[in-house]
């Protein structure tokens, strides 16, 4: 048995085994078959596949001087008999050891233009970064990449890579490499134009008949104009007297964002837990709770007495600060520390929140909020927060295929 290879593999005479061509069954056996012949050793391997097109670069030990040129010939024939092309090159040691600071950027685009991905790429560069892997995460509803990134630290790609993206059109998200990302194990997310595409007050102000005057309340409040216990008292006063029957029918009202249910039941199969805080009320939030199996829920409670709402809330307040408290508080309770956290959300009382995170996700959010947070998406897919953790559509679609058989 020979001795291993060394942890420090830098003066080994190795070879790069480039293979090209359409893929069929028995590539990989075939030219590791080959090469086994020549007593080598595996460094390194990458494949990919490509339209029904392979690349497979093998980094092996270099063989005796003796034995080299028989085994460039052996491989090229082994290539020529299978229509495939090689190319393979001596050199000494393994990959470049890569720089300081990585980063995962997942760039969305519907479609995604080459001019966009050029326009990013030369934007990693141009920091100091170098890109040493991009894989497809999805192709639909979104076309969805993502980079590798080392050699430069994440807050200044992130801080570059977000003007290029916005000039762009297209969301860039630029998240830490490292165990942490794995091992991330809370989401909580925003309900109101986030987990829902209504706005639960309007919904009852609708049955109130002050529709107009809330949604005007309720859009200064999420600028960020107004503060937000104060729009929410306003708001509920006008409430007052509306039948406790309602409550129902707006269940019945609120619309899921599209992706909602995917993105939930793929996080609680990974083993997430998943929580929502919502400025709006737990007549909703609780249905919510139920209906999709969440872990936690905590929102304002609408006062009724005698079967009327009273047009106040009882309990502690949610807003923007208590939603970032609550965020501490269920990730306590679910024993997940701080920094392993995502959240999400669109509107100014979802910063404090975002901020607290260790992964702060805006969705489909005003200007300020996005600028704030660590990453942004602006498709209307909730489920496309599952590329920012680096899982899939294809991992997400052979779970559901999974469940189903
Ligand atoms: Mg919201």
């Amino acid at each position: 048995m020979r001795a291993s290879l060394p942890p420090e593999t830098a003066d080994v005479p190795t070879l790069l085994v480039k293979i090209f061509g359409k893929d069929r069954p028995g590539i990989t056996a075939g030219l590791f078959d080959t090469l086994a012949a020549f007593s080598v050793d595996v460094i390194d391997i990458e494949q990919v596949v490509t339209r029904g097109r392979i690349v497979l670069c093998a980094l092996v030990t270099r063989p005796h001087s003796d034995h080299e040129g028989e085994l460039r010939s052996t491989v090229h024939s082994w290539a020529e008999s299978l229509k495939l092309q090689a190319e393979i090159l001596s050199g000494t040691g393994d990959n470049q050891p890569r720089g300081e600071g990585r980063s995962h950027v997942t760039v969305l685009g519907v479609p995604l233009t080459a001019e966009s991905t050029a326009a990013i790429a030369a934007r990693i560069t141009s920091t100091g970064g170098n890109i040493d892997r991009i894989f497809r995460l999805a192709k639909y509803p979104v076309t969805a990449v993502e980079f590798a990134v080392s050699g430069v630290a994440t807050e200044p790609l992130r801080t570059a890579l977000a003007t290029e993206g916005a000039a762009l059109g297209v969301d860039v998200a630029v998240v830490a490499s490292g165990i942490q990302r794995r091992a991330q194990r809370l989401v909580v997310m925003d309900v109101d134009s986030t987990l829902i595409q209504d706005e639960v007050i309007e919904l009852f102000a609708a049955y109130a008949g002050c529709a107009d005057e809330v949604a005007e309340v309720t859009a200064a409040a999420m600028r960020g104009e107004l503060d937000f216990a104060q729009s929410l008292h306003a708001r509920v006063a006008l409430l007052a007297g509306l039948d406790v029957s309602v409550v129902e029918k707006v269940r019945g009202e609120v619309r899921l964002t599209p992706g909602a249910r995917t993105l939930i039941r793929t996080l609680k199969r990974l083993g997430y837990q998943v929580g929502v805080v919502s400025g709006g009320f737990t007549q909703v939030t609780d249905d919510l709770k139920e209906r999709l199996g969440l872990d936690f829920a905590q929102a304002n409670t609408l006062e009724i007495v005698d079967g009327k709402f009273t047009g106040r809330v009882v309990g502690e307040v949610v807003d923007r600060a208590g939603k970032a408290r609550l965020l501490r508080r269920f990730a306590k309770e679910a024993g997940v520390p701080l920094a392993q956290t995502v959240a999400i959300g669109d509107g100014a009382n979802d910063l404090d929140m975002l901020n607290a995170a260790g992964l702060g996700v805006a969705f489909n959010a005003k200007p300020l909020v996005r600028e704030a947070a660590h990453a942004a998406v602006n498709v209307p897919f909730l489920d496309t927060v599952l590329y920012l953790l680096g899982i899939t559509r294809e991992e997400v679609e052979a779970a559901d295929a999974h469940d189903e058989s």
